[in-house]
């Protein structure tokens, strides 16, 4: 570089710099300017002579990052020094973690701290070391939730500016940023930021796709901008009529989300009726924003027809996010549907700013609905025995999914994802009352814990010191909070069986006269054609290996001659074990899908999964679905690009698959009848109450209870219990 160029360069940073001061969304103090001068010069010093592969010099991108942080989401000067210094640490070696602290306090140490390790992750990771990457992540949003928005912030700018990459290399960023960035700032209410990364997502995974959408978007432009002025005519005069300030935008949906609607929809650009919302933005105090709102409502609707249906209300129950406005769908001019969303100021800074915003307007008290979310997602991450690509596929799913409200019996307020049960209610309030669920009644009413909620819902929680979590409320449960507190007792019951079994059968083998030692315990798996002696002492303690089936295991001992030439004949073709630490069952047959379902796959050939792995479905275009494992080289492009082509899939022991029954009983109804029942039902282990039903007929009661179970056994010991009851006269297995 000549030295004008140099000159012209460093003329470039100041401006840069100056202009980052002036776009700050928060109003910087003379010490805040300090700071951020400070760790601006800092920066310089430690990026001196590095540049981008743009050709770039390298300080422009962590001046950037700044300003995305000062300007777009607000954060205040502590954020805005620790996004210039971001890089600092992990490019120049002459500065260490001490060096920042002693020159701009700990705080900004902690967070810079926090980004370096975020980016020391592995760089060339599969699906599950993303996945724990991505855990590890959160992890530090213990530490400070400005550790993970500035590291928004910065890919962000990444992706603004990733032209000159190599193409392999932009197309693992992309995806990698729709899989766990953009859910992200949707999460943390960073509205915008979101939109962006899932466009530009777009753009470097599937760039014909792009091109052509916002070829076609910016074509309807013209269009759209003389659809909203004729909204606008015919409600102006009523809203000036009342003296209200306001402002009437189109919001254009997202490329990304026009996209996803088209695939999911399976119709054409022309076809997506809803490509933009009508905003209407009012100035008003705090204390009459909601009555405002519902004027603005009023009129809106008074000249189109609402669709009841689409009306929501996030003002009175504003979402987790801290997201507030009346959202309503009406039947505007061309008798097209379109959305209209009803804002404040302050409610429309919120949804713009997300974080920053949601403090500067805290009220009072009021609970701050981030700080909880974090104190959740701290509880979820503490139990770290979910592994890390289940808890990631949990964890999204909770992140985008609707939310639903529902009421305590005190009336307290709840919000849940939606399709929640009973059991998810029961471990969002407390771990020790989700354990001990029992039943649950939804407005007064006794319903099956596979009971899906809908807002307004009150929920009751009944429970019962004797009650364990068992392995069908995993069917239930949707929150990754519950999935795994669940999980986490599954295991440890499990363990506790196989010791308890384990006694059962040195007891058991004594009168057979056979010794329980390793070579019998051998004999045993080899025989029972189990894998580990954990599977075997389980299922002796769940009782699924009976006595016959021992004397017939001691029988075949006579003849060992047979069975020394089996072994020989099995063992080389026996799969390796999968977890030797976890009593692994006998996997033999894949199934699909929450309803798990039965369907023909084929094995795929660039990862060969074998039984027991973790593994996925995806519906190919002409060859049904292929099997592929959760680590498989090629998942996260398949995931991140046709999420909607994934299937869940798992492993099951055939053996151990449940069947469903119906159980019919009569008796003399009496008071409590009914409650005695689904005590007994639920009371048993193992047991799956599906449905029930009850009649009464001058005093004679009869019902009929549809059951799943594992094993025979198991129904014969339940229907044993029901006759025990009280006023029960018949119990038949139907
Ligand atoms: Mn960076």
């Amino acid at each position: 570089m000549t030295e004008v160029e140099i000159e012209k360069e460093n003329a470039e940073i100041a401006k840069a710099y100056k202009e980052l001061l002036k776009v700050s969304y928060q109003t910087l103090s003379k010490e805040d300017k300090k700071l951020i001068r400070e760790a601006f010069e800092v920066a310089v010093d430690a990026h001196n002579g590095q540049r981008r592969k743009s050709g770039e010099a390298y300080i422009f991108h962590p001046i950037a990052v700044a300003k995305i942080v000062a300007s777009e989401i607000g954060l205040d000067a502590t954020s805005i020094a620790a996004a210039l210094l971001h890089d600092v640490v992990e490019d120049n070696p002459d500065y260490t973690k001490d060096d920042i602290e002693r020159l701009f306090g700990e705080t900004v140490a902690r967070i810079v701290d926090g980004l370096t390790k975020i980016s020391s992750l592995s760089k060339d990771a599969d699906v599950s070391t993303q996945a724990e990457n991505f855990r590890k992540m959160l992890l530090t949003l213990n530490d400070d939730v400005r550790v993970i928005i500035i590291k928004i912030a910065d890919r962000l700018h990444n992706m603004q500016t990733m032209d000159s990459m190599r193409k392999d290399k932009q197309e693992k960023i992309a995806s990698e940023t729709l899989y766990i960035y953009a859910p992200l700032a949707h999460r943390i209410g960073l509205y915008n930021i979101k939109t962006e990364l899932e466009d530009l997502g777009l753009k470097y995974t599937e760039p014909e796709v792009y091109n052509d959408l916002l070829e076609k978007i910016q074509d309807s432009k013209a269009e759209q901008d003389s659809y909203i002025k004729d909204f606008s005519k015919v409600i102006v005069d009523s809203l000036d009529k009342e003296g209200l300030n306001y402002e009437i935008k189109g919001r254009p949906k997202s490329i990304y989300s026009i996209r996803k609607k088209i695939v999911k929809q399976g119709v054409n650009f022309e076809e997506v009726y809803d490509k933009f919302a009508v905003r209407i933005i009012y100035k008003s105090d705090f204390k009459n924003e909601k009555f405002l709102a519902w004027k603005i409502y009023s009129i809106v609707t008074d000249h189109f027809r609402p669709n009841p249906t689409r009306l929501r209300d996030w003002i009175s129950s504003p979402k987790s996010t801290g997201y507030e406005a009346l959202h309503i769908t009406v039947m505007g001019p061309k008798s097209r549907w379109v959305e209209v969303q009803i804002r404040s100021e302050r409610m429309n800074e919120i949804a713009e700013k997300g974080y920053a915003a949601h403090y500067k307007y805290k009220q009072g008290n009021a609970e701050d609905a981030l700080d909880t979310w974090i104190d959740k997602l701290q509880e979820a991450l503490e139990s770290n025995e979910t592994n890390a690509v289940d808890f990631v596929e949990q964890f999204k799913l909770n992140l985008y999914s609707k939310e639903i409200f529902v009421f305590s019996p005190k009336g307290q307020l709840k919000s849940l994802p939606k399709g929640a049960t009973p059991i998810d209610f029961a471990f969002s309030i407390h771990t020790e009352v989700g354990m001990k669920t029992k039943g649950a009644k939804v407005n007064g009413k006794l319903v099956p814990l596979s009971h899906e909620l809908n807002s307004g819902d009150q929920v009751e929680i009944l429970t019962a010191e004797n009650i364990k979590p068992n392995r069908n409320w995993l069917d239930y449960a949707t929150t990754a909070r519950a999935r795994s507190k669940i999980k986490s007792s599954l295991k440890a019951e499990k363990k506790d069986v196989a010791e308890e079994g384990k006694e059962i059968l040195r007891r058991k083998l004594k009168q057979l006269k056979i010794l329980l030692d390793e070579k019998s315990v051998n004999e045993m798996v080899n025989h029972f054609k189990l894998k580990t002696s954990l599977d075997l002492f389980y299922r002796v303690g769940i009782g699924t290996i009976d006595n016959s089936m021992l004397k017939d295991y001691a029988s075949s001992r006579s003849n060992m001659f047979m069975s020394y030439i089996k072994n020989r004949i099995r063992k080389p073709t026996a799969a390796p074990d999968i977890d030797k630490d976890e009593i692994t069952s006998k996997y033999d047959q894949l199934v699909f899908g929450k309803e798990e379902e039965k369907l023909d796959y084929k094995l795929s050939t660039c990862c060969n999964p074998i039984p027991g792995d973790p593994v996925f479905g995806f519906l190919t275009i002409n060859d049904g679905i292929k099997v592929h494992k959760k680590n498989c080289p090629n998942a996260l492009s398949m995931q991140s690009n046709y999420a909607y082509r994934i299937m869940q899939a798992k492993w099951i022991d055939s053996t151990q698959q449940e069947f469903a029954t119906q159980i019919k009983l009569s008796g003399i109804d009496n008071l409590g009848l009914v409650n005695n029942i689904t005590e007994v039902i639920s009371s048993n282990m193992h047991v799956n109450m599906k449905s029930i039903s009850f009649e009464t007929d001058d005093g004679v009661f009869s019902g009929k209870i549809n059951v799943v179970v594992n094993n025979i056994n198991m129904l014969k010991k339940l229907i044993d219990n029901l006759k025990k009851i009280n006023g029960i006269d018949k119990v038949t297995r139907v």
